[in-house]
């Protein structure tokens, strides 16, 4: 199990917009920043 070098806390999961990035609570089911639903 390898993810990216990502530095996140367990669960936790970033913006799959690049240009937003911001890293987001697992509990989140969107953005935090630009509210675009998470990708898992
Ligand atoms: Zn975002």
């Amino acid at each position: 199990m390898s993810t990216k070098n990502f530095r996140v806390s367990d669960g936790d999961w970033i913006c799959p917009d690049k240009k937003c990035g911001n890293v987001n609570f697992a509990r989140r089911t969107s953005c935090n920043r630009c509210g675009r639903v998470a990708v898992m």
